[in-house]
């Protein structure tokens, strides 16, 4: 039992130590077990009733050959949806007087580092979870103190009046609030093991959901074990929260098996890409707390989208454009879309001068109040992103992941502590501001289908006159993947060359990202029929994928007969997930690759 204890704290602190921002007082990861084992076993609260367990329990004989670890509540991803209701379950244990058990798996190498947002944050989830935070120390310091809105054309800006009202609201690094969550969560006793993808869920006799099983570590791409091959670990929860971000692969999987979208009539989700630099910029040009969006160019008005540009502190500016998936033109390519958007006149004098200090891409929900499925399933519940609760109007999705972690906290309390049932945490959904804000805002989006002059119209109205009150509510087109239109109904889009002063190749921004992943691992990107590429994607759509990825994943090269094939560089991976969201025949499945592994954000 302490073997795989120390094996899992001692996996996390060497991951760990690609560590670039947060530096930990021991000098080891910021999450590791700093208390030694007596955290680990319990606070010394008092137990809880009879039907649970108490600490975790240990086993090795799981037929599978990985060892068991048990706890009250496993967490799957340390994201703002995850690590509040972590926090919110261990303030409810101290408030109570219990002793819950509760474990975050992160896949990234530490805390933070694969979040990627804006982040123009709406503090209102934080006050309620931990109201003292401004005095200690949440990297939460720089107000919005303007708020513009503008509609390009090629040259020209145009002012439009803000529908955004950012007033209370401040600009962060959303990496870095999760890092100083991860901290607090660790003060009150939640075990955070980053660097462990939860790559299987696990199910009893009965079909309810019991936990999660950690990848396997150490296997060659051929699948024959390595020296450094170690067996993955099954975390096993009396209840699981998937707080997997947008698109959770586990998620998406529970979703589909419990036909959660059926059970509430849910639309499908629709996602948009985001890709994001942050840029350290001339100090005169520096504005901390100033907030710029635009719609208009470089994206046509069939294209749903448009840029952000965060002035946050120490001279860094976040700039990135977020193109939605339902993008009809296949030659289109969102990388080069933003590279282009930053040689905008009004965009260039800004940056002119400036370094890129991070470059990174992450889809984001767009579906909204429509889409939202039951997020209970036997065994546990979906929080945050996974179950799709950003704004699309607000352009935020923090505020709401954490209120649905804190929500769904409080009802896996009570199922724990009085036997209750996790439905309460629909209802608790239903009840909160979570759904009076985003049933406001639901026909918002679906407005856009009508192309962008109509969209800004009936949106307008929606906004400023009915706010949220008219008695319908408007339908999304089709799903991301079907919306893709047949290359021949569209000419290929000349893109200019990176300049390298403002626009750049993927690879070097690639290597802003920070990813690393193990070679020499199984692919996680994998073809559910290997031939669609070649038979469908190249001749109907001329290669789609090649031009979505953020990360140019997926190359078209030609074989020893000249003939292209599709080369997949697994590596490279960004875990954006659009490959997964936006491929024609829905080919591709997005699975974790080893844990540790992916992008390095710090300052994202
Ligand atoms: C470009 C962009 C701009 C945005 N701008 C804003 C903004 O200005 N304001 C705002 O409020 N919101 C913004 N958002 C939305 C915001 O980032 C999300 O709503 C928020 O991050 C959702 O939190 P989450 O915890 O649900 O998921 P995430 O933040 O995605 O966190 C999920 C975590 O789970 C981990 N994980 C996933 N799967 C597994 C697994 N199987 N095993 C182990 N770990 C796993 C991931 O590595 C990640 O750390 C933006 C998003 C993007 C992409
Ligand atoms: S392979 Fe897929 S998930 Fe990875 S960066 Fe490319 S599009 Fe994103």
């Amino acid at each position: 039992m302490g073997r795989l204890l120390s094996r899992i704290i001692c996996i996390s602190r060497s991951r760990a130590s690609r560590s670039r921002s947060v530096s930990p007082p021991n000098g080891c990861s910021p999450f590791r077990n700093p208390g030694g084992l007596s955290r680990v076993w319990g606070s010394g609260l008092s137990r809880a009733p009879w039907f649970l367990s108490g600490a975790r329990t240990f086993s090795s004989g799981t037929g599978s050959g990985r060892e068991s670890i048990e706890y009250d509540v496993v967490i799957v991803g340390a994201g703002p949806a995850g690590l509040s209701a972590a926090i919110r379950l261990k303030q409810l244990c101290r408030e109570r007087d219990l002793d819950l058990s509760v474990c975050v798996v992160e896949k990234g190498a530490e805390v933070g580092a694969h979040i990627l947002s804006g982040n123009v944050f709406e503090p209102r989830a934080l006050n309620e979870l931990l109201p003292d935070w401004r005095n200690e120390e949440a990297p939460v310091d720089v107000p919005v103190l303007s708020d513009k809105f503008w509609y390009l054309t090629k040259d020209r800006t145009f002012a439009l009046p803000c529908p955004f009202n950012n007033r209370g609201n401040y600009v962060i690094s959303l990496s870095q609030l999760t890092r100083w969550m991860g901290v607090k969560a660790e003060e009150l006793g939640v075990e955070i093991y980053p660097g462990f993808a939860a790559g299987e869920v696990l199910y009893d006799s009965n079909d309810n959901v019991v936990g999660v099983g950690t990848n396997d570590m150490g296997i060659s791409k051929d699948g024959s074990k390595k020296e450094t091959f170690q067996h993955g670990v099954e975390l096993k929860g009396k209840l699981t929260l998937l707080a997997e971000g947008c698109r959770g692969s586990l998620s998406e999987k529970i979703i589909s098996k419990y036909n959660l979208r059926g059970k509430v009539q849910a639309q499908h989700q629709t996602y948009a890409l985001g890709i994001k630099e942050v840029w350290e910029i001339d100090e005169s040009k520096h504005e901390p707390g100033a907030v710029l969006h635009t719609l208009g160019w470089p994206l046509d008005h069939k294209t749903y989208g448009g840029s952000f540009v965060y002035h946050m502190k120490d001279r860094q500016v976040s700039i990135g454009l977020v193109i939605a998936l339902n993008y009809q033109n296949p030659y289109l390519n969102p990388y080069e879309e933003f590279q282009k958007f930053k040689h905008h006149p009004a965009i260039k004098s800004l940056l002119e001068g400036g370094t890129v200090i991070q470059y990174g891409a992450r889809t984001l929900n767009e579906g909204g109040f429509q889409s939202i499925p039951y997020p209970v399933f036997p065994g546990g519940a979906i929080v945050g992103c996974s179950a799709g609760f950003l704004n699309v109007p607000k352009i935020k999705g923090t505020h709401t992941a954490m209120k649905s972690g804190m929500l769904a906290a409080e009802a896996a309390f009570s199922v724990l502590s009085e036997g209750s049932s996790m439905v309460v945490y629909y209802d608790f959904l239903r009840k909160s501001w979570i759904w009076e804000e985003l049933k406001k805002a639901r026909n918002y989006r679906p407005a856009f289908e009508f192309g962008l002059l109509p969209g800004l119209a009936i949106s307008g109205l929606e906004h400023y006159i009915f706010k949220g009150r008219l008695p319908f509510t408007l339908k999304h087109g089709k799903p991301d993947h079907k919306a893709t239109n047949v290359a021949k109904l569209h000419t290929p889009i000349e893109y200019p060359r990176a300049d390298g002063i403002l626009s750049f190749d993927v690879p070097t921004s690639l290597h802003r990202s920070n990813t690393n992943h193990e070679h020499d691992q199984p692919a996680h990107l994998q073809l559910r029929d290997p031939t669609i590429p070649e038979l469908v994607n190249l001749p109907e759509y001329a290669g789609p994928e090649s031009r979505y990825c953020p990360a140019r994943v997926y190359e078209y090269v030609p074989d020893e007969n000249g003939v292209l094939k599709l080369q997949i560089n697994a590596q490279n991976c960004l875990h954006c997930k659009a490959c997964d969201i936006k491929d024609p025949q829905q080919n591709i499945e997005w699975t974790v690759p080893e844990g540790g592994g992916g992008p390095g954000y710090s300052v994202m």
